[in-house]
C-alpha cells in the first residue's frame, strides 16, 4: 500500500499524518491524473468525453471533505473508467481490422502494378518499407493516419502509371497509324514502275497469275501484248538518255490511253511493256495494237535542245497472243515474247499474232 501511495506521489508520512479523507481525495486526484494521461486512444469523441468526466471526478475528490461523497465519486470513476477501457478494446480490434484493410489494399495495389515501369515498382518497395516503420508505431491512431497517407499516395502512384501507359498507348497507336499509312504508300511504291508510274514487273507478274486464274474461272478469253521500242540505243544515243526517259513516258501515255478499263499496262523491262487485256482475243488484240502503232510511228516528238527545236519519231514492235487452256502463265509470256522478235526479224514497226490454230484449239492447245 505504502509503495503504491508513493507511486501516486504520496510518501509514508504524509501517509501517516493526513486525515482520511483527505488522504482518499488527495489519492483519488492523483489516480484521476494517471488515469488520464494513460488513458488509451478510442474514438476522439470518445476520449474527450471521458477527459472531461475525469475532470469531473477530479473536481469532486479534490473538494470532498466527506468519505460518503469520495465512496459515490470513486464508484462512478471507476464504473466510468471500466466502461471506457472496455470500449477503447473494441476501438482498438476495429483499428486491427482496418488496419489489416488497409494492408489488403496496399498489397493489392502493388500486385496490380507488378512488373511495370521500374519508378513505380521503386516507389511501391519504398512504401512497403514505410508500412513496415509505421507497424511498428504503437499510437494506433497515428498508425492508421500514417497508412491512410502511404494509401492515397499509392493510389495516386497507380493512377499516373495508368495515366502514363495511356499516353504510351495513344503515342504507339499514333505510331502504328502513321506505320499503316507509309506502309499503304510503299505498297503503291513497290509495284510502280519508278520512271514511268504505271505497274512495274513484279505487279505484273502477280497480275497475270490472277488474271489467268479468273480467265479459267469464268471461261473467257485473256489476251497479252508484248511491246518493244525499235531502236531505242540508236535514240539514246542520239539525243541522250534524258529525252529517252522522255520517249519512254510518251509511249506509257499512249499505251495507258489505248486501254480500256480492266487492262493492264506494265513496264516488262528496259523499253518494253506488256498489256494484260482481259476478255479480248488475240484477234482483237491485234487490232486495236495495229492502230496504235500506226498513230505512233505517225507521229513526230519535239523537244529543245540549247534553244534549237529538236524531232524525234519512233516506231514500237509488238507481239501478241491470248490464253490457251495448256498454258502455264510462262507460256503465255514466252508466245507473246516469240511473237514480238518475229515482228522485230520481220523489219520492226508491225505486229506479230501468235494464234491457235483450229486443231491446236480442238486439241486444247
Ligand atoms: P531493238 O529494236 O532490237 O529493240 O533495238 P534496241 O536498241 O531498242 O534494243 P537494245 O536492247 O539494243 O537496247 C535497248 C536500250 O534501251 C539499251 C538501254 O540502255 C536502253 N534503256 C533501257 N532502259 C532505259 C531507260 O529507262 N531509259 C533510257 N533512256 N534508256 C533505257
Ligand atoms: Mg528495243
Ligand atoms: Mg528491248
Amino acid at each position: 500500500m505504502a509503495a503504491g501511495l508513493t507511486a501516486l506521489g504520496l510518501n509514508a508520512r504524509e501517509a501517516a499524518s493526513a486525515p482520511r479523507a483527505e488522504l482518499l481525495s488527495d489519492f483519488l486526484v492523483r489516480l484521476i491524473d494517471v488515469v488520464g494521461e494513460f488513458a488509451p486512444p478510442s474514438d476522439d469523441g470518445d476520449l474527450d468525453r471521458f477527459t472531461r468526466a475525469l475532470r469531473g471526478y477530479r473536481a469532486i475528490a479534490a473538494d470532498a471533505r466527506q468519505e460518503d461523497a469520495l465512496e459515490r465519486a470513486t464508484e462512478a470513476c471507476v464504473a466510468e473508467c471500466t466502461a471506457y477501457f472496455k470500449a477503447s478494446r473494441t476501438y482498438a480490434r476495429d483499428r486491427e481490422r482496418e488496419w489489416t484493410e488497409l494492408v489488403g489494399i496496399l498489397q493489392e495495389a502493388a500486385r496490380l502494378s507488378l512488373g511495370h515501369s521500374a519508378d513505380f515498382n521503386a516507389q511501391v518497395l519504398a512504401s512497403s518499407q514505410r508500412v513496415e516503420t509505421i507497424a511498428q508505431l504503437e499510437d494506433i491512431r497515428d498508425l492508421r493516419r500514417r497508412l491512410g497517407d502511404e494509401v492515397t499516395g499509392l493510389r495516386r502512384a497507380v493512377a499516373e502509371k495508368q495515366k502514363r501507359e495511356d499516353e504510351q498507348f495513344r503515342a504507339l497507336n499514333k505510331r502504328v497509324e502513321s506505320l499503316q499509312v507509309r506502309l499503304a504508300e510503299l505498297e503503291v511504291e513497290v509495284a510502280l514502275d519508278p520512271l514511268t508510274k504505271i505497274a512495274n514487273r513484279g505487279s505484273f507478274d502477280r497480275a497475270l497469275v490472277q488474271m489467268v486464274a479468273a480467265a479459267r474461272r469464268k471461261d473467257t478469253p485473256l489476251g497479252l501484248a508484248m511491246i518493244d521500242v525499235d531502236h531505242f540505243k540508236q535514240i539514246n544515243d542520239t539525243h541522250g538518255h534524258q529525252i529517252g526517259d522522255r520517249v519512254l513516258l510518251c509511249l506509257t501515255q499512249k499505251l495507258t490511253k489505248a486501254v480500256r478499263t480492266g487492262d493492264l499496262v506494265a513496264r516488262y523491262g528496259g523499253e518494253e511493256f506488256a498489256i494484260l487485256l482481259p476478255g479480248t482475243t488475240a484477234t482483237e488484240v491485234e487490232q486495236r495494237l495495229r492502230a496504235l502503232l500506226a498513230e505512233i510511228a505517225a507521229a513526230t516528238f519535239a523537244y529543245k535542245s540549247l534553244g534549237e527545236e529538236q524531232y524525234i519519231r519512233f516506231t514500237v514492235s509488238c507481239g501478241v497472243t491470248h490464253l490457251q487452256p495448256s498454258d502455264s502463265e510462262s507460256d503465255l509470256v514466252a508466245r507473246a515474247d516469240d511473237a514480238l522478235y518475229e515482228a522485230k526479224r520481220k523489219g520492226r514497226n508491225r505486229v506479230v499474232a501468235r494464234k491457235p490454230s483450229l486443231l491446236g484449239r480442238m486439241l486444247g492447245k
